[in-house]
């Protein structure tokens, strides 16, 4: 087998590959034209949580080679950047020039090129859609080598097609993007704690409308009358004046660190019901009942794992896997059943979010649609792929999906109900990719390529 080991951040099926680095365009062409038999994938900063970035036995191309600001139109919010970069990055050279990313993830470590191909959404998609919404055009490699300009005007369905598109219709090498201005780098925060999953819900259908972010954690550990207790946090930008008078002596200061990192073999023994109900419990605890207006910076709200280096590695060698799924707004029982079965399961989770989606995208393959989307980290364990079976069964009935930047292990046969629109992807990728140049586990694992 070739040289380098690849994972995904739930670190469950490593796989080996030959990883090349190639910083530009035409080291990226050279990388797709000397693929071999097992083809090409791009990567990015590995954080999808299954086998999305990797590709046994064949080329993967590592994003972060590349990585860089081409262009800034700072008056029109605009950037061009290498695929390579990361959101990470972006943060750092832009937040102080009163720029931010227009949709962010619960981690700044992704790239741009990640970002398109998982179509990403934020704690704004009710307001702002997701991440494609706000790229204006990409260069695009090909199976044969060819760069494509691709744009929604352009090029409607090779946009669409890569836009969520896992990687699978060539290598994104650069982006432009429409960036957020904003006045400051804090944000003006209102926190609810709630009692159960009924009350979360109905704040956020009330509420959400006068909200640019919103996201609840739920204690997936209660049980009983407190099933789906959660604390909801909605907020938006403070401007410049907002920031001063709340003490900010310079409104958009941002230089986030990193705090720790755990141990390098971290006993999962560590991690189960006993002490996560405790830590749930100090968590819950430890939020206001109610509190309104409250400053916060970037990386508190929007970050706050990132300060943990590799907090990944909590859950042992076994891994842990993330299963998220989207239902329609009607579809609010499915959301009470799988918090209710997996409250009752006793799974250790203690990541597990609650956000509300604004109307989709024209991308054939991308996550997110109008209702519901819950997302759960959790350890790998017996028994665990028979219920989460049994839940996607009931996230199909509804109309929904799960995500393919978190999926390791759903079933293939349920992908054409999931992305009805499969088939189109496929007829795209084979105009782009008649040789089928581009591969990754997950498309081999899923039956997509
Ligand atoms: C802690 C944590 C929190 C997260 N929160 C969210 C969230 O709130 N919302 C959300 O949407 N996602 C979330 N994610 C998932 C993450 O945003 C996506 O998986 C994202 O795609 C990761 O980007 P990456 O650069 O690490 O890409 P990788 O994981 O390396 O790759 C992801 C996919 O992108 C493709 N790709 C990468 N670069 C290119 C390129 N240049 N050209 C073509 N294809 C490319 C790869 O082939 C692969 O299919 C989270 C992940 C973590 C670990």
């Amino acid at each position: 087998m070739p040289g380098e080991e690849l994972v995904g951040w739930g670190r469950t099926a490593p796989t080996a590959a030959y990883l090349v680095a190639a910083p530009d365009l035409t080291t990226q062409r050279d990388a797709v034209q000397l693929a071999g038999e097992r083809g090409v994938l791009a990567r990015g900063l590995g954080r999808g949580y299954g086998d999305c970035a990797q590709n046994a036995g064949g080329t993967v191309i590592d994003g972060p080679a590349s990585s860089g600001l081409l262009d800034l139109d700072l008056a029109g919010a605009t950037i061009r950047v290498r695929a390579g970069t990361s959101l990470d990055d972006l943060m750092r050279w832009l937040v102080p020039l009163g720029l931010f990313v227009p949709v962010t993830p619960g981690t700044r470590s992704v790239t741009v090129g990640g970002a398109i191909a998982a179509d990403i959404h934020g704690k704004n998609h009710h307001v702002k859609g997701s991440w494609g919404n706000h790229v204006t055009s990409f260069r695009l490699i090909d199976g044969r080598g060819e760069v494509h300009d691709v744009s929604p005007e352009g090029d409607p369905e090779l946009f669409w097609a890569t836009t969520g598109g896992m990687g699978l219709t060539g290598v994104i090498s650069d982006a432009t993007v429409r960036m957020q201005p904003i006045g400051s780098s804090r944000l003006l925060v209102d926190t609810d704690r709630t009692g159960d999953l009924d009350e979360v819900m109905a704040l956020m259908v009330d509420g959400d409308d006068d909200y640019d972010y919103s996201v609840a954690w739920i204690d997936l550990l209660a049980r009983g009358r407190h099933t789906g207790r959660s604390i909801l946090d909605r907020g938006r930008f403070a401007t410049r004046d907002e920031a001063l008078a709340g003490g900010a002596e310079d409104p958009l200061h941002y230089a986030p660190h990193q705090l720790l990192s755990p141990p390098d073999v971290f006993p999962p023994a560590l991690l189960n019901p006993l002490t996560l109900r405790a830590f749930n419990e100090l968590w819950y605890r430890k939020a206001p009942s109610k509190r309104r207006d409250h400053l916060m910076s970037i990386e508190a709200f929007f970050h706050p794992l990132d300060m943990i280096a590799d907090w990944n590695r909590i859950y042992g060698r076994r891994g842990f896997l993330q299963w998220q799924f989207v239902v329609p707004d009607a579809a609010t029982e499915v959301v009470r059943a799988t918090v209710e079965r997996l409250s009752a399961s006793g799974v250790s989770s203690f990541l597990a979010v609650l956000k509300r989606f604004g109307p989709g995208n024209d991308g054939h393959l991308s996550f997110p649609t109008s209702g519901w989307t819950l997302a759960l980290d959790m350890p790998v364990m017996e028994g665990l792929d028979r219920l989460l079976d049994e839940l996607d069964d009931l996230v199909v009935a509804a109309g929904g999906r799960v995500y393919l930047a978190k999926d390791s292990r759903v079933r293939p046969e349920l992908l054409p109900a999931m992305y009805p629109r499969l088939d189109e992807w496929r007829e795209v990728r084979a105009r782009v990719d008649p040789d089928g140049r581009f591969r990754s586990d997950m498309g081999r694992r899923l039956g997509l390529v």
